[in-house]
């Protein structure tokens, strides 16, 4: 965990530059993925004022403080605090910001194991959870209580991606002292800086983008001025401190984020155009595409699209959508996104959402765009296609 310095460079620049520490290095271009529990005290009074830069591995680390400050500068905030996989981040911002007694609203298309965490653990301990339509934006007034004390947003959400007014809802939640949690997976700070659109918590899975190769669990939550200190106690209490390879990889990810996010943004919406010309597409779920419900919201507060997007194929039986997943080459079946190869997973919110309707009209497939050539992932997709059609006769 770690303060920010106010940034004084370009954002390309301070991806590059950010997080150094020369002393730590000894020179070399990479802060070293330092390994430690213990930290020597030089002295008796030292040990007793706990006055140094460290002083023991759970409170952070050369490699844990260049990543949290470099992340704190791109995010806008004034601290972040660095926690194990992007559930942890979520687990962690509801439990800053709610105690016994609290009520949360949650939007209804957040990532499902947010979901399960208020339902397991934050209802056995007393805070009750109100789901909320995403489309509401300002709206969400209206479900606020006395006793609401945190909101937790995802733009777009998971899977269906619905975009959401984020500054019209903290503007909502600040009137009434409420803290506005937002999980920025998809957008990252690059497309969506979180802090100066009125966010006070925000939650990145840094295994996504941040890493980019599939090879790391990371969470992190950055915060405001006001939420700072709050978050940073917090998840001191619980001392479980990310590993520092992990931290490393990250570090190294950050510095190429940009250019890779870019061509995740170009390659996705390549293919999402793609898909918008074929017979077996229903509907391609994109907030860059200009009939999408939030297209005017993402136009208005996002910098730019992410390799993640969603399809709705028209009717067919589960079999002909199987045929067609099994014998794809290059795109992987799997669990997460934000790595250099492409991914595909079937999805169906209606077995949990409860404040809307998820009824698309046909099966749903999320798509993650890797680094592939396109011409590739589209020839692996036709051939899917034609798999399908084959399969549903
Ligand atoms: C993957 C994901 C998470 C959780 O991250 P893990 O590191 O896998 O725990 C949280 N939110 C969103 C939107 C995600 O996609």
């Amino acid at each position: 965990m770690s303060e920010s310095n106010a940034p004084s460079h370009r954002l390309r620049t301070r991806l590059v530059h950010s997080g150094h520490d020369v002393e730590t290095s000894r020179g070399f271009v990479n802060v070293p993925a330092v390994r430690g529990s213990t930290v020597l005290y030089p002295n008796a009074a030292a040990l007793k004022s706990h006055d140094q830069r460290f002083t023991y591995g759970t409170h952070g680390t050369p490699t844990t403080e260049a990543l949290a400050s470099a992340w704190s500068e791109l995010a806008g905030a004034a601290g972040t605090a660095l926690v194990p996989s992007g559930l942890a981040a979520i687990a962690m911002a509801l439990q800053t910001a709610l105690k016994a007694g609290d009520h949360l609203l949650m939007t209804d298309s957040a990532y499902f194991p947010a979901r399960r965490f208020a339902e397991q653990v934050l209802k056995p301990f007393g805070v009750e959870t109100t789901y909320y339509d995403p489309a509401l934006g300002a709206g969400v007034a209206a479900l606020m209580r006395d006793n609401t004390r945190a909101i937790l947003t995802e733009a777009p959400g998971s899977q269906s991606l619905e975009m959401q007014d984020i500054p019209a809802i903290a503007e909502a939640a600040h009137a009434r002292g409420v803290c506005v949690i937002m999980d920025n997976t998809w957008a990252t700070p690059l497309f969506f800086p979180p802090h100066a659109r009125g966010v006070d918590l925000a939650i990145e899975a840094g295994t996504k983008y941040l890493s980019g190769h599939s090879d790391l669990l990371l969470g992190l939550i950055s915060a405001n001025a006001q939420w700072w200190p709050r978050l940073k106690a917090f998840v001191d209490l619980y001392g479980v401190p990310p590993g520092p390879e992990d931290c490393f990889l990250a570090l190294r990810g950050l510095r190429t984020m940009e250019l890779r996010l870019k061509e995740a943004e170009r390659q996705a919406l390549a293919l999402a155009r793609w898909l918008e010309t074929r017979p077996e597409v229903k509907r391609v779920i994109h907030p860059a595409l200009p009939h999408h419900p939030g297209h005017e919201i993402w136009k208005r507060d996002f910098g730019g699209a992410s390799g993640l997007f969603s399809v709705v194929l028209h009717p067919v039986p589960e079999a002909a959508v199987e045929a067609m997943l099994d014998g794809l080459e290059l795109f992987g079946l799997g669990y997460s996104w934000g790595g250099y190869e492409s991914l595909v997973i079937p999805f169906d919110c209606s077995t949990y959402r409860t404040a809307t309707n998820w009824a698309p009209g046909g099966p749903a497939l999320r798509l993650q765009v890797g680094l592939e050539d396109i011409e590739d992932l589209k020839a692996d997709l036709a051939q899917g296609f034609a798999r399908l059609r084959q399969a549903a006769g």
